[in-house]
């Protein structure tokens, strides 16, 4: 945490210092430094330097008592053109966790400072490089755990999201300016603005709000992944389609009941919205302490679902499941009758198990032999995209923070036409509500109380980012 006592460790006066790839063993790494000092604190360990920004040379780096710690590619960046708007240069070294290491401490003996999580965009953000909105983007792509939150977040990055947030914030100041023209000029001749002009306008931008706030609950599916929980009895084959949908053996596959003692996950990146799959202990009664223990994840992981699997390999086990999940979950369910290698299944045993759920669909699947497995997947890919359908390719929300700011702007617009409507307070107060929607979209994007924002959004960073 930040010790306010002492010099703030975000001082931009200070020269700042990070291996910016992952530790551990590696072909290079990248040691990053940036702020005034950057280039003569640079120059004080290297025997060659480039005569230009942007330039690349190789040469030797040493330590402060002239001891040899590698041969970097040395790359110099002039303010404002590098990634902070900073001096700054990039040090590519070998890999492993030495030579990095220690390059990047001959850096701070010669004056520069470790840098905090973060801090890199950090200063890129306050240099206006990038806004936060881009910032956060960012965090996303390294982040990203499926090809498309790696495309939305690139999107983000190159500003979609921002020139959105951007649009929606002039709408309201061009109704701050009606607003303004009927407070300042109330008995000018041409009179005021008809009021129905000025609850179009509001109207307008009250549906533009919420259409972006209704992308957010897809926009945390695609960055997240889509919770998909198996669940039903020990036994009926849970893991073994877990592994087979998979296609590798990542849980233990075992014919004793009870032994999937908590949830395993992993991550199916096929299509648009990446689907988490968990595999949980069977729901029921439970037995023994560590049974009860499994069965509370898993009842915790089916209420959170975006779709239950509820497995059952016969008419009795398909029944157990549909008990054990009364109640337990509001998300659609898919009814799965697994093992159907053993013997076929009718498709009134199909119907009567999506009857008993009261489930979407019913499919047979073998995991044994791979019947209907990617049937199962792309049905489960038809619910989700039937129940979160936003646009993957315009500007969509993807975190808590861009629901809250957008759902107060439109809060506060709302706020303002009812009262402007009612006609209760005089017409300068009702417009205070459009300055605090201003307000929202401005925060979001980083415009106003920067510091307060970028703490928040930096907090959970990587170094050297
Ligand atoms: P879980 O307790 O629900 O996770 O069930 P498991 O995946 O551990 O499977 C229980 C038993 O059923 C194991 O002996 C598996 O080999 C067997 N099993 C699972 N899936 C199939 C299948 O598709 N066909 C056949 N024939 N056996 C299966």
């Amino acid at each position: 945490m930040l010790d306010h006592d002492s010099a703030s460790p975000l001082d931009l006066s200070d020269t700042i210092v990070a291996v910016a790839t992952a530790p551990g063993r590696g072909a290079l790494a990248i040691v990053r430094l940036s702020g005034p000092r950057a280039h003569s604190i640079a120059r004080a360990t290297l025997d060659r330097w480039p005569d230009a920004a942007r330039r690349v040379v190789v040469s030797p780096l040493r330590d402060a008592s002239g001891a040899e710690l590698d041969q970097v590619v040395v790359t110099r960046y002039d303010a404002p053109a590098s990634y902070t708007g900073e001096d700054a240069v990039e040090f590519v070294t070998h890999g492993g966790s030495v030579v990095s290491a220690t390059v990047s401490a001959a850096l701070v003996a010669r004056g520069a400072r470790p840098a905090a999580p973060g801090e890199f965009t950090r200063r890129a953000v306050l240099n206006g490089k990038m806004d936060v909105l881009q910032a956060e983007a960012t965090s996303d792509l390294v982040d990203a755990r499926s090809r498309a939150a790696q495309s939305l977040a690139l999107r983000q990055l190159d500003g979609g999201l921002s020139r959105r947030v951007l649009e929606l914030r002039s709408q309201v100041v061009e109704l701050e300016a009606l607003i303004a023209y009927d407070i300042d000029f109330p008995e000018e001749d041409d009179g005021p603005i008809a009021p129905a002009r000025i609850a179009a306008a509001a109207d307008g931008v009250i549906g533009a709000l919420e259409r972006l706030l209704a992308t957010s609950k897809t926009g945390e599916l695609v960055r997240d992944g889509a919770l998909v929980v198996l669940a039903g009895a020990p036994n009926v084959g849970k893991s073994s389609l877990f592994n087979a949908l998979l296609g590798e053996s990542r849980a233990i596959v075992t014919n004793i009941p009870g032994t999937t003692r908590d949830a395993i996950e992993a991550v199916i990146d096929t299509t648009d919205v990446p689907l988490r799959l968990v595999d949980t202990a069977g729901i029921r009664e439970a037995t023994d302490v560590v049974e009860r223990l499994g069965v509370e994840v898993s009842g915790s992981y089916v209420a959170r679902a975006a779709v239950v699997l509820a497995c059952g390999d016969d008419d009795d086990s398909m029944r157990a499941i549909g008990t054990g999940l009364l109640g337990r979950t509001n998300a659609p369910v898919l009814a799965v009758r697994t093992k159907s290698d053993l013997a076929p299944v009718s498709d009134g045993a199909l119907e009567s198990a999506k009857q008993v759920l009261g489930a979407r669909a019913a499919i047979a699947v073998s995991a044994e032999r791979g019947d209907g497995l990617s049937e199962l997947v792309d049905l489960i890919q038809s619910v989700i995209a039937g129940d979160a359908v936003a646009d993957l390719d315009a500007p969509i929300l993807t975190r808590e923070r861009h629901r809250f700011a957008i759902g107060r702007a439109r809060d506060e617009v709302a706020e303002f036409l009812d009262r402007w409507r009612h006609g209760d307070v005089p017409a300068p107060v009702a417009a205070v509500h459009l300055h605090d929607a201003v307000a929202a979209l401005e925060e979001l994007i980083g415009v106003v109380d920067v510091e307060h924002v970028l703490d928040e959004v930096f907090r959970r960073f990587c170094v050297g980012k």
